[in-house]
């Protein structure tokens, strides 16, 4: 970051706290690579400051900002114009300062997910007539909206606090996604061409998904958001049945794209050496 000059294109990420957040080392990986005159940043915001550091970024000739934890949801009714995934998904995690300084909110979760499938599992969608996604939480919503705006027909949606499941499936549209119950979740994986895990079960420091794949054909893929350890016990078992597993990390860089082109001007590529530098970080 030495060598800034005074017209050094700004962003950040803002969350709180903010030390766990990979983003800074993605988007430095891809300022130095392609030599670009910016500083991406950790801004560690607390709630009661969250309005006043977003009105400030302007000021502070900022282009934008990455929205985490716990911010993503109330940053959606913070900013003056939300994009219609975002509205959908009801979270922002990417911020954009308009040239005449308006904040626009877009989210980039549901495409960072399809581009890693794309990615790590070419033409997964072919032959997927039925999804099924364990979780409901935020990752969750992303998920169901990039499902359907992908076109599979049909989605399950398992999760713990099954009113959880049911509301989103209502939400969402129940014409093309069912609620099952938690209990019933490995049985639901009977001709489902697609396994998502979209809860935190596996993540470091978290009990392990416990999923009976006996039902899950052959031919489906499974992939999963937990990317921290990067092969989850899920992905473990499926790939030793012979099933394609893609792995959460290229999730998370992927979703890195959108918000890099707006503030930066330049379209990264994701790639090995990405991985590896987000990976040793
Ligand atoms: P969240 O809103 O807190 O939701 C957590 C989900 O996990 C809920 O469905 C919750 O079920 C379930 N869960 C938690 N503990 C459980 C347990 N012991 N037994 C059963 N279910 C349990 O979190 P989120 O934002 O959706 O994130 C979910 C995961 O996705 C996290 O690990 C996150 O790091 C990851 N993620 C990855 C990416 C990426 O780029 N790869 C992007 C976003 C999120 P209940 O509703 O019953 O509590």
């Amino acid at each position: 970051m030495s060598g800034l000059s005074g017209r050094a294109r700004l962003a950040g990420v803002i969350g709180w706290p903010i030390g766990h957040s990979r983003s800074p080392l993605l988007h430095g990986h891809w300022l130095d690579r392609y030599r670009i005159d910016g500083a991406y940043l950790p801004l560690a915001v607390p709630p009661d400051r969250l309005e006043a550091a977003l009105r400030g970024l302007p000021a502070l000739g900022f282009r934008g900002c990455n929205v985490t934890v716990p911010h993503k949801v109330a940053v959606a009714a913070l900013v003056d114009q939300l994009d219609p995934v975002a509205e959908r998904i009801g979270a922002v995690n990417t911020v954009t300062v308009a040239a005449d300084g308006s904040l626009a909110g877009s989210n980039t979760d549901a495409f960072g997910f399809v581009a890693n499938l794309d990615d790590g599992a070419a033409g997964w969608r072919d032959g997927v007539s039925t999804a099924l996604v364990i979780g409901a939480g935020g990752a969750a919503r992303a998920v169901l909206v990039a499902l359907l705006d992908a076109g599979v027909p049909a989605i399950r949606i398992a999760n713990r606090t099954a009113e959880k499941a049911t509301a989103l499936a209502a939400e969402f549209g129940p014409d093309r996604i069912a609620a099952v119950p938690w209990a019933e979740r490995h049985e639901a994986a009977a001709g489902a061409g697609l396994l998502v895990n979209a809860s935190s079960l596996g993540m470091t420091g978290q009990p392990a998904l416990e999923f009976d794949l006996a039902a899950l054909p052959a031919e489906a893929t499974v992939t999963d958001l937990v990317y921290d350890p990067l092969r989850t016990p899920l992905l473990a078992a499926a790939a030793a049945r012979g099933n394609r597993i893609v792995d959460g990390l290229g999730m998370l860089l992927h979703q890195a794209r959108p918000g890099f082109a707006a503030w930066f001007g330049v379209e990264p590529t994701v790639d090995a050496a990405l991985r590896r530098a987000v990976l040793a970080g």
